[in-house]
């Protein structure tokens, strides 16, 4: 079986472990050849061996002996619309879950919203999981980002490989936490346009890939 698919296994008991699911709830795929692997429907992680992971095309067709996630669409949406998508996280983590309730987009109340393509990470419409509708309010709303919440359920995050993604998926919920938290105490002062595109340069050289 191929190396995607035991990277796959590995990264979704991450996931499990960093705290951003329980039980069988949230999904994980990586990109693979002209489709992606994906974590199978309803199948607790602890048990996966390599060939439980169906792999999918583009087109929506799946191998394997295990029917592939119940998001299937919304994963194979992001990898037809979004090429620089590798691998995608959905969480129903607690804090991303919590403002998803809210139907809110995240505003920028800390200067890391930017680390997700632009000054807010936004809050999809509700659809029934597993529908076309949640996916085409998924990409709506992933629109120029890397992550967004869907309402009444959780989370979203992609990045350019299966590690990337999972420390997005992580970062995202810590700052869902924080956004809670400073709302405690009451209404968090926002950056504005001109602070936020500031950070957003900074992002562009940041990180080990492209010193400054
Ligand atoms: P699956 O077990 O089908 O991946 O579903 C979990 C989930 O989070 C649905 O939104
Ligand atoms: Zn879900």
């Amino acid at each position: 079986m191929s190396e995607g698919a035991t990277e796959l296994i590995a990264c979704a008991r991450a996931m499990s472990a960093a705290g951003l699911n329980k039980g069988t709830a949230g999904n994980l795929s990586v990109r693979h050849g002209e489709g992606f692997f994906i974590t199978p429907t309803g199948m607790d992680y602890a048990s996966l061996e390599p060939a439980d992971i169906p792999w999918m095309s583009l087109a929506g067709e799946s191998k394997g002996r295990r029917k592939p996630s119940s998001e299937w669409r919304f994963h194979r949406d992001i990898y037809a619309a979004r090429p620089e998508a590798g691998a995608i996280l959905h969480a129903h983590s607690p804090f991303a879950v919590s403002l998803a309730c809210l139907r809110r987009d995240i505003p920028p109340f800390h200067y890391m919203i930017a680390r997700f393509g632009g000054s807010t990470v936004r809050c999809s419409g509700y659809a029934p999981f597993g529908s076309q509708a949640l996916s085409d309010a998924a990409l709506a709303a992933l629109a120029e980002r890397s992550a967004c919440l869907l309402a009444n359920h959780g989370m979203v995050v992609f990045g350019r490989d299966l590690r990337e993604a999972l420390s997005l998926g992580i970062e995202l919920e810590a700052l869902c936490e924080q956004y809670w938290r400073a709302c405690q105490l009451g209404q968090p002062v926002l950056l504005d346009a001109a602070e936020m595109a500031e950070v957003i340069r900074r992002f562009q050289t940041y990180g080990q890939q492209a010193p400054e």
